[in-house]
């Protein structure tokens, strides 16, 4: 069944199964190309479309996130339904949230065997989505599953991260550069707000590196399936409003040392402090006038954050 928004766009599918027999496994070269054939469609590039094709890849996904009957399973982008047709037998629901409405019509035909998928027409980035947690799994924490859309992979992960208690864990597929900075620390040209927000809220695990070949249209580049598993409690005791202000002041100027970066960074972000106070408590930390926001640990951002706090 298909809903639609006061101004007659797509809003809302929710899939009932149309037959018995199981489809065929769509996560394969001819699979994919006869899909694509049949409904006449292109992989669209502005929309990170990069179907995959090997199977193995969901399978090890759906396997490192411990996807049960229990569960509930937000994917962002389903594309064609790839993965969406192996989360679905998985787990006991799958709601997707998908930006590129010209698939309602592929998604209808190639999950004409599931009855537990809902596909929400929007950009994930503005979908309320503790409300899709309220809405379909009571407010538990739902798990993520997905092959993410590179061009937005940083702040869609930042997103999913920040909302406390929605997720338990998030697996996902990035860009191997991605897997690379999170996993980065303190004095690498790798290392910035992404890894710390990783660090603080979650512990990452490698679940596979995958070649560019198990995608149709193939990427430029290689890949990594992630796991990030919520903590229950952060590792480090922090105020949560300035340490992230102070990550993205230090980050956004990365090049300035970090009390020129803060000076400007927050009162840009509404939090006045002059340069001297900054200095100040710097110096009450053992850190240089001069150092950089690239060389402090999550610890040290986190002192920093109780400091200016209080
Ligand atoms: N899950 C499919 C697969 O593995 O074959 C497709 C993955 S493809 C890399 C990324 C998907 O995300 C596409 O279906 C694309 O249309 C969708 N997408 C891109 N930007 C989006 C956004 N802002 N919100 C929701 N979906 C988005």
């Amino acid at each position: 069944m298909t809903e639609y928004n006061n101004d007659n766009t797509l809003s809302r599918t929710t899939l009932t199964a149309q037959r018995t027999v199981p489809c065929a496994v769509l996560a394969a070269p001819a699979a994919t190309r006869a899909v694509l054939e049949r409904h006449g469609i292109h992989a669209r590039k502005r929309y990170g479309q990069n179907f995959l094709i090997d199977a193995s890849v969901i399978e090890r996904s759906i396997e490192a996130a411990g996807i049960t009957e229990e569960d509930c399973v937000l994917e962002i982008g389903p594309g064609i339904g790839s993965m969406t047709q192996l989360l679905s037998r998985a787990a006991g629901r799958v709601v997707c949230v998908e930006i590129d409405t010209s698939l309602e019509p592929v998604l209808i035909d190639t999950l004409s065997d599931c009855d537990n998928v809902t596909i929400l027409w929007q950009d994930v980035l503005k979908t309320d989505l503790r409300a899709v947690c309220e809405e379909f799994n009571d407010g538990r924490p739902m798990k993520v599953v997905a092959n993410l859309p590179y061009y937005v992979t940083t702040p869609i992960l930042m997103e999913l991260l920040s909302r406390k208690g929605c997720f338990s864990s998030i697996t996902v597929m990035v860009q191997k550069e991605v897997a690379d900075r999170i996993r980065s620390g303190p004095g690498s040209k790798e290392y910035g707000a992404l890894s710390l927000a990783v660090q603080y809220y979650a512990e990452p695990e490698i679940v596979t590196e995958v070649s560019a070949r198990a995608f149709l249209p193939r990427p430029n580049v290689d890949s990594t399936v992630l796991c990030l598993r919520a903590y229950d409690v952060p590792p480090v005791e922090a105020d949560e409003g300035w340490l992230f202000a102070l990550i993205r002041a230090a980050f956004n100027q990365r090049r300035k040392t970090l009390a020129n970066a803060l000076s400007h960074g927050l009162n840009y972000q509404g939090l006045r402090l002059t340069r001297e106070q900054i200095t100040e408590v710097l110096g009450a930390m053992g850190l240089s006038e001069t150092v950089r926001g690239e060389a402090l640990s999550l610890e040290q951002f986190a002192e920093l954050s109780r400091r200016l706090a209080m």
